[in-house]
């Protein structure tokens, strides 16, 4: 088992295999990225490799994300062999997060990989607006996409990055819209990582100001729903759905943290919103033999941090961690 120091157990990893993006989106990415070299990658059979040997350490759940993961080449074969800790037992649960750009092709394969539920990022409901979001996305593919996804029996959450004057006018009908398809939503607040373009704290939308909105409209039952990720949840009385909150900045999320961060190049962050990284790609290629590499990820989780300094305000100038979500995978 991986122990932290403050006696958390670690059982939720998350995979980012690609920094790369089909999309732009404005608050995690600047327009033009410069992104890793391809060599650095860590090839498909090194993240098996890694991702069996947190599975060995008493990880349960296993998150892929990016960028996009689904643009990386081949994520179907990784997607598969890591399928394989599903049917033994010894993983409960693999999953995805994605902008739902490649999911009409590749939905239904997701469900044999043993995939039962995935994440998609989606910010409005409103073509011309998720153009000026996404810059790149194309809004037609995206919702055919999350209906291919359905259709194939996956469970969809609908992740929501809450933004002043992008998206808040829509906040309302989005969660009408999740619904009437019975999907689960999540807002989230935007965390200042990497530089982007512009100023993230015009942006920044507290997610008490979410809630104090669909109160209006709604009756908020508390709701004890734990996702085993960060976000806490609501009940609409009238309409039954269930609504989640992920407040990094407003509300601090660090207490019950069970979940450390992989990149593609083989960094292990001990925490989204510290600097601290261990490199397992060394032990890794070291030996065909996993002993230095569980050492390695040990001595990590023994260095994991109480929790993150995310603060967004006028005064500083410079994002709190230098590297973009896309590195980490959210
Ligand atoms: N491309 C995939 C997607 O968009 O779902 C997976 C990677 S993306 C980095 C994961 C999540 O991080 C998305 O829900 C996205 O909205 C969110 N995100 C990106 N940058 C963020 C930021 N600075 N603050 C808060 N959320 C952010
Ligand atoms: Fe790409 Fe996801 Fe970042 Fe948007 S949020 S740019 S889809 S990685």
């Amino acid at each position: 088992m991986l122990i932290d120091p403050f006696e958390r157990q670690v059982t939720y990893l998350r995979v980012s295999v690609t920094d790369r993006c089909d999309f732009r989106c404005f608050y995690c990415m600047s327009e033009h990225m410069s992104f890793l070299p391809k060599a650095d990658l860590l090839s498909l059979e090194e993240l098996d490799r890694l991702c069996g040997a947190f599975v060995a350490l008493g990880v349960k759940k296993l998150r892929i994300s990016g960028g996009e993961p689904l643009v990386r080449r081949g994520i179907m074969t990784l997607m598969h062999r890591l399928g394989r800790h599903l049917k033994t037992g010894a993983l409960d649960e693999l999953t995805v997060t994605t902008n739902a750009s490649q999911l009409e092709r590749y939905a239904e394969e997701l469900v044999d990989c043993g995939v039962r539920r995935i994440n998609v990022s989606l910010d409005t409901l409103d073509e011309a607006n998720f153009v000026a979001i996404t810059r790149w996305g194309k809004f037609a593919k995206v919702m055919a996409g999350i209906e291919a996804a359905r259709a194939a029996g996956l469970r969809v959450k609908i992740n929501t990055v809450a933004l002043s004057g992008v998206n808040d006018a829509e906040i309302e009908d989005i969660v009408r819209w999740c619904g009437g398809k019975d999907m689960d939503l999540t807002f989230i607040e935007t965390m200042p990582m990497g530089e982007i373009d512009g100023d993230r704290s015009a942006q920044y939308l507290p997610l008490s100001e979410v809630r104090a909105r669909l109160a209006k409209r709604w009756t908020l039952d508390a709701n004890d729903h734990q996702s085993g990720g960060p976000a806490r949840y609501v009940s609409l009385r009238e309409s039954g759905q269930r609504v989640g909150f992920i407040t990094p900045l407003s509300h601090n999320f660090c207490e019950s943290c069970n979940r450390v961060r992989l990149t593609c190049t083989g960094n292990l962050f001990m925490c989204l919103g510290q600097d601290d990284a261990a490199d397992l790609r060394a032990p890794l290629r070291a030996s065909d033999d996993d002993a230095a590499v569980i050492a390695a990820i040990r001595e990590a989780i023994s260095r994991k941090p109480k929790g993150h300094d995310f603060i967004i305000d006028r005064t500083r100038e410079a994002p709190a961690v230098s590297r973009h979500m896309s590195v980490t995978g959210g």
